[in-house]
């Protein structure tokens, strides 16, 4: 038996390793680097506890695993000690008299794993301790876990993560494993570069959830469909249901309640022993739907969630993945479902350009919109459009709503054309811009009181489409938002009311000369309330 199962066995308790849990532990117990990608309770922290364990007892000395996140940190190390290993942590919780113990037990040898915060490994005093070790060949390894906290882009920036490159040039003969659940090339890249580590070998896992079937459709009463969905599939059930805001949060919580269902609130807003109340409640009892802003689910882990609900969309795609990721742990059936509409696009590009960022910043976050927002509009497999994000590529999974229901598909083209004609068309001739409504109030040809008060009824385009529904051309407009053909204009009236309004942008052009085609997914009947029939 080699050392590392032995220590798997022995330590651990466990019969064999995980995917390619075996393949990363050979390589860092050899001295190699590895960048570790792989999805949540994918079993990363084996990847370097068992390292640490078989490089110490090879008289190697002690691993230095940073981690951002207390909580975890106090997890693992009492999780070790019970398994009979010498680990510690130094954090901001420790006073002087802990913080100097741990450092003497560190510089006698005594530890195994210790785990610091990163802003920790960076000090002086810290580096100086490393120092001592290194000279005596006794600084075994540094696993550096939720890697993705060193890029910018990432929701989870820290920037004492770019400090740790100089664990690299400071002791170059160190072996390194950085670990992640992110897995977006760009994250990777940045993670690359900003921990150095060119030469290290990448073990990717694959991010595919098979047991979670997809489901994004379109937005009409999310209440209504979000009860309809609970109702017909998953009464009783465990879930979640995300929602944007806080005040959102407490009124479909309430709404939910209501309908007889238990429901609790969480969001940041909440006093703090409400919020663990709530949290305990849905870990312990049966069947608690949790209506919830992304405050809620980091290190939760309940392995029968059977479902997670979005009525409002998420930021990026990253965003999607990680809270869908929350269903179905235990391996069983389990649904995503997203209720997306036009307002979603607006409210989110809105988020965007509204917030204090730099533009190279904003730039980047429209295009991760972007990306989730073809990922809602796709018509095609959504397993293959979500793992290809993250760089897989895969076959139509026939676990989700586009391979299990194909849509009908219609070539929008025509009236993408004419929508951004009417928005030209408008703007020439009185210099303003308009809001959706009454931009598609002239197309269908409504003489409103608003577009007589304009002339707008003498526009060309009046009229011009008509033969679309309003919400035939909702969905043109989301997926020329989607695309960026069409921008968003924010206007202010004397009374400091201020709404958006739609204006062309330079991607408008290929659309409006018909060198760009637009197919939409049949959204009316397909993904609609079923009406009873009448009898005729
Ligand atoms: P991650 O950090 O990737 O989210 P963890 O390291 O917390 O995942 O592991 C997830 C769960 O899987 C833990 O309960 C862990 O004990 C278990 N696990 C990991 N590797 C194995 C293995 N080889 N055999 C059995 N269980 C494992
Ligand atoms: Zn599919």
């Amino acid at each position: 038996m080699s050392p590392a199962h032995f220590v798997l066995h022995d330590v651990f308790g466990y019969e064999q390793f995980r995917g390619p849990q075996q393949a990363i532990i050979d390589h860092v117990i050899a001295g190699g680097d590895a960048l570790v990608l792989m999805p949540t309770g994918g079993g990363k922290s084996l990847c370097y506890q068992v390292p640490a364990i078989v490089r110490r007892d090879a008289g190697l000395g002690v691993t230095v695993v940073v981690s951002p996140l207390i909580a975890l940190m106090h997890d693992q190390v009492g999780a070790l000690h019970e398994a009979g290993v010498e680990a510690a942590f130094l954090n901001s919780t420790l006073d002087w008299q802990q913080t100097q113990d741990v450092e003497r037990r560190l510089a006698r040898g005594e530890i195994t794993l210790l785990y610091a915060a990163p802003e920790r490994v960076t000090t002086d005093r810290f580096l100086t301790l490393l120092d001592g070790l290194h000279a005596r060949g006794q600084l075994g390894l540094f696993a550096i876990d939720e890697a993705h906290c060193v890029s910018q882009w990432g929701h989870d920036f820290r920037p004492e993560y770019r400090q740790l490159a100089v664990l690299h040039e400071r002791y170059a003969g160190v072996p390194r494993i950085a670990l992640t659940a992110t897995a977006d090339a760009l994250t990777r890249e940045d993670i690359v570069q900003g921990l150095r580590l060119q030469q290290a070998r990448q073990f990717v896992s694959s991010f595919d959830r098979p047991n979670i079937r997809y489901r994004i459709e379109e937005k009409k009463e999310p209440l209504t469909q979000l009860m309809r969905f609970i109702d017909r599939e998953h009464l009783g059930e465990a879930g979640v249901v995300y929602c944007q805001s806080r005040k959102r949060v407490e009124e479909l919580a309430q709404a939910l309640c209501d309908a007889g269902l238990t429901a609790l609130p969480y969001h940041a807003g909440l006093p703090a022993e409400v919020r663990q109340q709530n949290q305990d409640r849905f870990l312990r009892e049966d069947g608690i739907v949790m209506v919830a802003t992304i405050a809620f689910g980091m290190g939760i882990d309940k392995p029968d969630v059977r479902f997670v609900a979005h009525v409002d969309m998420p930021k990026n795609i990253e965003g999607y993945y990680q809270e869908t990721g929350r269903a179905g742990r235990d391996g069983l059936p389990a649904d995503a479902w997203m209720a997306y509409g036009l307002q979603d696009v607006v409210n989110q590009r809105r988020m965007i350009d509204e917030s204090p960022a730099g533009e190279e910043f904003k730039a980047v976050m429209r295009g991760k919109l972007d990306a989730l927002l073809a990922l809602a509009e796709a018509t095609d497999c959504r397993r293959v459009r979500l793992l290809g994000y993250f760089g897989e590529t895969s076959e139509p999974c026939g676990n989700c709503d586009n391979c299990l229901n194909p849509p009908a598909v219609w070539d929008g083209t025509d009236a993408a054309r004419k929508l951004l004609s009417t928005i030209y068309r408008v703007h020439e001739a009185s210099g303003l811009t308009f809001g959706t409504g009454h931009i598609m109030d002239i197309l269908r040809g409504k003489a409103t009181d608003k577009v007589q008060q304009f002339g707008h009824e003498k526009l060309s385009t009046f009229g011009l489409g008509a033969q679309y529904s309003e919400a035939q051309l909702r969905g043109v407009l989301r997926q020329l938002l989607a695309a960026g053909a069409v921008g968003l204009h924010k206007v202010t009236t004397e009374g400091g009311h201020s709404f958006d309004t739609l204006a062309l942008t330079e991607g408008s052009r290929p659309v409006l000369r018909g060198e760009q085609s637009v197919l939409l997914r049949e959204t009316t009947a397909a993904a609609g309330p079923k009406k009873p029939r009448r009898a005729s």
